[in-house]
């Protein structure tokens, strides 16, 4: 078993600990518990006779009769790759990588998307429930640390129709639920009792960034809904003996270019949330797709500066929030092996 030096705000010299040894992730506890079944069809349900998976809730669009809305996904979820992935926070990534999963289709509009092709153009494969459980137990044989479902918002339902027969193929490790936050409050009570371990990103505060820069507007309230309820479903963000994360919310928020009055106002109601509240506070953006060529959005058109970042973090901290992710654990990156999407195209596919 390997050893970490483990960070305080990691494990808050164990007050944020869980044994390994007995966790049982939510979602075995509910097949074992017999509640798993019902679990689909509620999920299932949201699919017809409109769409109620997210809060855009197109009118009229059946997505049981395999009709699109925003999303542009219907019945099944399509899936663009899957993969260890080391770039992911080191909770998360551990040493042997966070068994990622990237849905295609997005119900979100960033103009700044880095994935554009696959949230907006829909590049990926179609994969049935059957395929989907075959890529989450392929990713847990790679040894993966756990199975990161990248931008699920908008198939909800089809993540939790795969759970049974991924359980039933020998899946064992804890869900990530990795979302913008806008998610319906229908989705999430479906999820309740399915996930451990919620990664909400929190993009924008303001209404008319969201507007702008979302297409939507309401995006503000409903990230606010959504963190609140993930926080009431499984608290602050808990890890094992190894700091890998087993169970709680860890937030992501992405710094924007001349933004900071809106991450003062993100972080704040973060920290009223609980000051323990695991916040990883990003520097990544840079422009991208709309962002880079639409003079509309030239300001966002540059990277956010050292001086923002360092503002940005002293805002946290006066905010109160004291766990602030950060890397810390020294490990062999490895260009991660993408599993073939094909693995699921079996005899029983
Ligand atoms: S999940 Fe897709 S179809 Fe359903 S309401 Fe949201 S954008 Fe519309």
């Amino acid at each position: 078993m390997k050893r970490w030096v483990i960070p305080f705000e990691v494990d808050g010299g164990g007050r944020f600990l869980l044994s390994r040894k007995g966790f049982v992730p939510a979602y075995i506890r509910a097949y074992e518990a017999g509640a798993l079944k019902e679990k689909v069809e509620e999920a299932l349900a949201l699919l017809s006779p409109q769409c109620r998976v997210c809060p855009r809730y197109c009118k009229g669009i059946d997505r049981g009769a395999d009709k699109t809305g925003v999303c542009r996904i219907g019945r099944y979820a399509w899936v663009a790759s899957a993969f260890p992935h080391f770039g992911e926070e080191d909770v998360l990534r551990g040493w042997n990588g966070s068994g990622t999963i990237f849905f295609s289709g997005c119900n979100l509009r960033c103009v700044f998307c880095q994935n554009w092709d696959i949230s907006q153009q829909r590049r990926g494969q179609e994969c049935s429930p059957r395929d989907l459980a075959r890529l989450m137990v392929a990713l847990q044989e790679m040894g993966c640390h756990n199975i990161n479902l990248v931008t699920p918002e908008h198939v909800v339902p089809q993540v939790v129709e795969a759970l049974p027969l991924a359980v039933e193929m020998g899946l064992r490790l804890p869900l990530v639920y990795n979302t913008s936050s806008y998610d319906s409050p229908e989705s999430l009570r479906v999820l309740d009792g399915l996930v451990d371990i919620y990664m909400p990103d929190f993009k924008f505060w303001d209404r008319e960034y969201a507007r702008t820069y979302l297409l939507a507007p309401d995006y503000p309230e409903a990230a606010r809904h959504s963190i609140a309820e993930m926080h009431r479903q499984v608290g602050v963000l808990h890890v094992d003996e190894n700091g890998l994360a087993l169970r709680g919310v860890l937030v992501r928020h992405l710094v924007m270019p001349g933004m900071l009055e809106d991450t003062a106002q993100i972080l704040r109601w973060l920290a009223s949330l609980s000051p323990d509240t695991y916040v990883n506070v990003m520097e990544q953006y840079h422009p991208a797709w709309k962002a880079a060529t639409d003079p509309r959005f030239a300001s966002i058109n540059r990277p956010v500066t050292g001086q923002e970042m360092a503002t940005a973090y002293r805002l946290a901290r006066e905010a109160g929030l004291w766990r602030l992710d950060t890397r810390w654990r020294r490990v062999w990156v490895r260009f991660a092996r993408r599993l073939p999407l094909e693995i699921s195209l079996g005899p029983e596919g």
